[in-house]
This record gives C-alpha cells, sequence and structure tokens, in this order.
C-alpha cells in the first residue's frame, strides 16, 4: 500500500440525516467501533448536521468530520452555498471536493473543483479530490485519458504536495456496481502515475487515493488488499452505524 499516512475510511452522508438522526448515529457508531490507532476516520453529513456530529463525538476525537462541498468564493451573495472558512468554524477539517453527484447535479467541472480545492486549503481544510469516470467514457477507452485531465486541471491550478484524491468510478457510485480490486488497482495506479506526470515523484509518492463506489462490509477486503488503494469513500453503506462499523473494522493487509 502507498499514500504515507494510515488508511482513511470516510463516509459520506450525502443529503441523508438532519441533526437528530446524526446524534443518533453517532451514539449507536461509538458503541460499535472503537478507536484504532491503525486507521482514521472522516465523516461527511450535510452541512446543516455538522456541529451536532462535533457536539455528539465530543468524547471522541478519533471520529473526524468534513464538509460536503465548499463554494469557490470566499464569501458573498450565494444564496444557500457554504464558504470553507464556515465549515471550519462549525468544526470541519476536511471537505470533499468535485464529487460526481456536484459534477452532475450542480456543474462543477475540473475548473470549479480546482478552485474549490484551492478555498479548502487555504481554509486549512484537508480536501479529497473526487475523481472518476463514467460508464460512456470507460466503454469508449477513455478511463486513462479522463482520470489525467481530472488530475492534471487541479494539480496545475493547486500544486500542494500530499492531497487525498478519492477515485470513484461514476458507474459505480449509488448503483450497487463495485470495481473489481484489479479495476481498482489499474485505476489507483493511473491516478498515481498521473501524479507523477503533473508534479513529479514526490507528490505521486505523497498522494493518498481513496477507493469509492458500492463499498460495504463485504467487499472492503478484497478492496483494502488491492495495490495503491490507501482508503475508502463510502456513501450509503455509511448511513447504517453497524455496517460503517464492519467497513471501519476490517483487517488491513499486513504492510
Ligand atoms: C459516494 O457517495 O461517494 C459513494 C461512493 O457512494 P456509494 O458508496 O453509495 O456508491
Amino acid at each position: 500500500m502507498t499514500g504515507q499516512e494510515s488508511p482513511l475510511f470516510a463516509a459520506n452522508w450525502k443529503m441523508f440525516k438532519g441533526p437528530r438522526a446524526t446524534e443518533a448515529f453517532v451514539e449507536s457508531f461509538v458503541s460499535r467501533y472503537r478507536p484504532r490507532e491503525d486507521r482514521r476516520i472522516a465523516f461527511f453529513p450535510p452541512s446543516i448536521s455538522l456541529e451536532a456530529f462535533v457536539r455528539a463525538s465530543a468524547d471522541r476525537p478519533d471520529l473526524e468530520v468534513g464538509i460536503q462541498d465548499v463554494h469557490q468564493e470566499v464569501e458573498g451573495a450565494h444564496t444557500g452555498a457554504v464558504s470553507a472558512s464556515m465549515a471550519v468554524e462549525a468544526g470541519a477539517k476536511w471537505a470533499l471536493a468535485g464529487h460526481s453527484e456536484r459534477r452532475r447535479e450542480f456543474g462543477d467541472d475540473d475548473a470549479i473543483v480546482a478552485v474549490k480545492t484551492a478555498r479548502a486549503l487555504e481554509a486549512g481544510l484537508r480536501p479529497i479530490v473526487c475523481i472518476g469516470e463514467t460508464l460512456e467514457e470507460r466503454e469508449a477507452g477513455l478511463l486513462q485519458p479522463v482520470l489525467e485531465r481530472q488530475v492534471r486541471e487541479v494539480l496545475a491550478a493547486v500544486p500542494a504536495p500530499g492531497l487525498t484524491w478519492a477515485y470513484e468510478p461514476v458507474w459505480a457510485i449509488g448503483t450497487g456496481l463495485t470495481a473489481s480490486p484489479a479495476d481498482a488497482e489499474e485505476a489507483h495506479g493511473i491516478v498515481r502515475s498521473a501524479i507523477g506526470a503533473a508534479a513529479g515523484p514526490v507528490f505521486a509518492d505523497a498522494a493518498v487515493v481513496l477507493y469509492g463506489g458500492s463499498v460495504k462490509p463485504g467487499n472492503i477486503g478484497e478492496l483494502m488488499a488491492a495495490s495503491g488503494v490507501n482508503g475508502v469513500l463510502v456513501g450509503g453503506a455509511s448511513l447504517d452505524p453497524e455496517s460503517f462499523a464492519a467497513i471501519c473494522g476490517v483487517a488491513l493487509p499486513a504492510g
């Protein structure tokens, strides 16, 4: 496993769980998952539930929290949006940028994703840059050029070493379809090479690359054993405390 840090298990709750449901989740999750030194856990609740998560998990500093999206401006007349510094004030340490649902529903293109990544870093958040190909792109043989373009656009604008990336094949998000461990290895290899080509070997070695797409208790073991997979970003299966505790508790491959 490359990447310099302990594996990261990240939970993207999308538009599920308001503040009360968030408190109930934390109460149940902490009784099922004890802190472990060899892995990191981060939750991405809806922004309105961020502070509820922070309060409910106050005695569990191993459970970190992040925001699912930040606006590309620092502040201004952007109704409904949340800035990176507001997320920090609410207790966030992490920020997703470029999730495929943001790209599809809100038009976040590579240039906007790059600016959002920069805003997150400037505010002191750790961005997780989400990239991945659609089914049409994969079937057209475009896996490599799509990943290379997505990586290059961000690194050209934000030449920061040690970024966290999430390779999430769009066809595997919320569909029940999972990339095979061989597919994940291939794509993670492409991502790391693209980082090296865009910014050099130091960046490639320091990058953390997560896998996301229908991860569940039944497939977490084989995905974490895939070469180059430094952790996972989990959507649907992270909404249930028992299922996400099982994912986070997986036995890690030796070495
Ligand atoms: C996600 O939302 O990033 C995700 C990977 O979702 P799911 O696990 O439901 O496919």
